[in-house]
C-alpha cells in the first residue's frame, strides 16, 4: 500500500552479510527501538521464550518448518502427526518415496501436499547421499557455516534457514516474512521500491544481533501483521504504533489512537508532538 509521502532518507542499505556478528554498525531508524519495545510489550510481555513443542532433532525441526510454510497451523500439526505416526524414523520416509509421503500428507489434510512431499523427500535424499539422515552436526558449527549447510539443501532458502537457526538452534538469525516486510514499508523504514530480499538484508543489519531481540521482533511483528497491521484492513485505530507510523494518517480512520496499550506501555510513548497515545 502506498505511503503517505516519499520515505524520508531511509537508512542506507548495508551490504549483504552471512552473519549478524559481522554486520558493520548501520544507520538505524530513530523509531526502531521504540517500535520493537512496544511490539514486545504488546505481544510478548514476558519477553521472548524458546518455542515449546519443537521437535527434538534439527532434521525434524526443519521438516516441521517446511510443513508450516503456506499452511495453517492446524493443518501443519495434522500433517506432522501423520508423518511421525507413519514414519517413526525418517529412513522409512525415504524408502517410502515421494508418492508415499504425498499420500500421508494428503490424508492428513492441508494444502501443498504434493510439493511438500517432494520437497521433504529431496531433502532426505540429499542427506542420505552425503551421510546419515541427521543435521545434528549443525549444533557445533558457527552461524555462517550452519546457514550455508542449510541453504545448500534442496528447497531450503534463506527464510527457512533463518527459522531453523532462530528457533531450533537459538542463533541470532532474523527471519523476515510478509508481515514484517509490510510493517517496515508502512513505518517508512525502507522505501516501497525495495525488493523483499533487500528488506530482509536490511533487517539483518539493523536488528540488534541477539537471539532475544530478533526472536522478539520476529514473533511480535508477525502477530502484529496478522492481527492489526493486516494487508487489506490495517487497524490503525487500535494500533500501538499509530503515533509513530506515517501511514496511519492515510490507512487509519479519522480518530487515530491506540486503545490496546495497557499500563505496561505507559513509559514507551514517544515524546514527539505526534504522540496521541493514551
Ligand atoms: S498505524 Fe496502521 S499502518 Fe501503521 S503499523 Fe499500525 S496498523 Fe500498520
Amino acid at each position: 500500500m502506498p505511503a503517505r509521502r516519499p520515505p524520508a532518507a531511509p537508512a542506507a542499505p548495508p551490504a549483504p552479510t552471512q552473519s549478524a556478528s559481522t554486520v558493520p554498525a548501520p544507520s538505524v531508524p530513530h523509531t526502531f527501538a521504540l517500535v520493537s519495545a512496544r511490539l514486545q510489550a504488546q505481544y510478548l510481555p514476558g519477553g521472548p521464550a524458546p518455542r515449546t513443542g519443537r521437535p527434538e532433532t534439527l532434521l525434524s525441526g526443519l521438516i516441521r518448518t517446511i510443513l508450516g510454510q503456506q499452511n495453517t497451523r492446524a493443518a501443519a500439526d495434522r500433517q506432522w502427526a501423520a508423518l511421525r505416526e507413519r514414519y517413526p524414523r525418517w529412513e522409512a520416509a525415504l524408502l517410502d518415496g515421494p508418492d508415499g509421503l504425498e499420500g500421508t500428507l494428503k490424508a492428513a489434510g492441508g494444502g501443498l501436499h504434493r510439493s511438500k512431499a517432494r520437497h521433504i523427500h529431496a531433502l532426505l535424499q540429499a542427506l542420505d547421499d552425503t551421510g546419515p539422515l541427521s543435521l545434528e552436526g549443525l549444533r557445533d558449527q558457527a552461524d555462517a557455516a550452519a546457514r550455508a549447510r542449510l541453504e545448500a539443501l534442496p528447497g531450503v532458502g534463506r527464510h527457512t534457514a533463518s527459522l531453523t537457526l532462530l528457533f531450533d538452534l537459538r542463533r541470532a538469525a532474523m527471519p523476515v516474512e510478509g508481515n514484517l516486510d509490510r510493517l517496515a514499508r508502512r513505518l517508512e523504514w525502507v522505501p516501497d521500491g525495495w525488493t523483499a530480499a533487500r528488506v530482509v538484508r536490511w533487517f539483518d543489519a539493523v536488528t540488534p544481533p541477539t537471539w532475544a531481540a530478533r526472536a522478539s521482533l520476529h514473533v511480535a511483528g508477525v502477530r502484529h501483521g496478522r492481527e492489526i497491521c493486516t494487508a487489506r484492513h490495517p487497524r490503525c485505530d487500535i494500533c500501538v504504533l499509530s503515533d509513530l507510523c506515517p501511514s496511519a494518517a492515510i490507512l487509519g480512520p479519522t480518530r487515530p489512537g491506540p486503545t490496546l496499550a495497557g499500563p505496561s506501555l505507559a513509559g514507551l510513548a514517544s515524546p514527539g508532538p505526534a504522540s496521541g497515545r493514551a
